[in-house]
């Protein structure tokens, strides 16, 4: 009962890359940065297992920032010319790069990734990439003109990609949609379909996460634009309650969802984020078993996995630590109270 899992992110080690930034550089290139995120791999697994998660990740050390890693790989995109543009409706300016071609995969992206991390954990392995929605929303798109074509495309991509990681051994997929948090009409007419597309065939659990995004300015400042209660979710699990997703990951610790909204997250399992990224304050295990209580009241017990509101990419090593040991200390205290240590 109560395994407990991250979004997906840790901060990168200082020598692959800049601490704290993101689309922070790399500090290496070529078969060097290949072997030092392959390193660093060991390093983020090494981290979790000690810490006590029973579900983890390669931290994203393979990519330079959650969205960009796969379509750096992708032809149609031009990542020399990038386009600022506003995304997340505006919520940010972002250097991003252009669709000026039909998008085409030229060979397995994330295939040779997890097929490492798989050799090298033996604990359940949960692999991240972006949803075509999210995706969509952090390109400049100058060729399709049209966002739930081109969704659709990456989703066509997405699903090759996904059915490769199911072969290397991962146990869950998770499809990362902050998107989905913005624009609320669209997850409806065309965000699940895509979704969907992209999840399409696969036996392993499938996962969407959706967040108020990382802990940086831009969207500390529009939090506080959202009201006492932020009822986002009120209006996009209805629909995703009827998808064929089987995990919905969501933000709860210090944030203002009412937590009722989880109750309409029927027969998925929910991925009850207990940790915040957005401080530097480390949450006490009694703090995190107490957001488990809290969310219990609305799902079923064995649906929950303790989970941490979004990547922690942006935080110091340290920190990191500090939450995951707290995660899993939180979890703990939680299952010896529900009976099923
Ligand atoms: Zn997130």
């Amino acid at each position: 009962m109560f395994p407990t899992t991250i979004v997906g992110s840790l901060p990168k080690p200082s020598w692959l890359a800049e601490p704290a930034p993101l689309w922070a550089p790399w500090r290496l290139s070529g078969e060097d940065l290949l072997r030092a995120q392959r390193d660093a791999a060991l390093v983020m697994l090494k981290l979790q297992e000690d810490a006590g998660l029973d579900i983890v990740t390669d931290g994203e050390v393979f990519r330079q920032h959650f969205v960009h890693g796969i379509l750096e790989h992708i032809d149609g995109l031009d990542f020399q010319n990038k386009k600022r543009i506003g995304i997340r409706a505006g919520r940010y300016q972002a250097d991003c790069p252009r669709v000026v071609a039909p998008i085409a995969r030229r060979k397995p992206i994330h295939a040779p990734e997890a097929a490492f991390t798989r050799a090298h954990t033996r604990s359940q392995l949960k692999f991240t990439m972006p949803g075509p929605m999210t995706i969509v929303d952090t390109l400049a798109d100058e060729y399709y003109q049209d966002r739930p074509k081109l969704a659709m495309e990456f989703a066509k991509i997405l699903n090759q990609e996904a059915r490769e990681l199911e072969a290397a051994g991962v146990d869950v997929i998770q499809f990362d949609e902050p998107a989905y948090n913005v624009y609320l009409d669209e997850v409806a007419t065309w965000g699940i379909e895509t979704l969907e597309r992209a999840a399409e065939g696969l036996e392993i659990k499938t996962a969407v996460h959706i967040c108020y995004g990382y802990g940086i300015k831009a969207n500390v400042d529009w939090k506080k634009t959202l009201g006492g209660e932020w009822r986002q979710y009120e209006r996009t699990f209805p629909v995703l309650a009827k998808s064929k997703i089987d995990q919905v990951s969501l933000e709860c610790a210090g944030s203002r969802v009412p937590l009722q909204v989880l109750s309409m997250l029927k027969n998925k399992d929910v991925l009850v984020g207990v940790i915040d990224v957005a401080t530097d304050r480390i949450e006490t295990p009694q703090e995190v078993a107490q957001t488990i209580r809290d969310a219990a009241e609305h799902v079923p017990p064995e649906r929950i996995i303790p989970c941490t509101n979004c990547g922690m990419v942006p935080l110091s090593r340290d920190v990191a630590v500090g939450k995951l040991e707290a995660l899993a200390g939180g979890a703990a205290i939680a299952r010896k109270e529900y009976g099923k240590g």
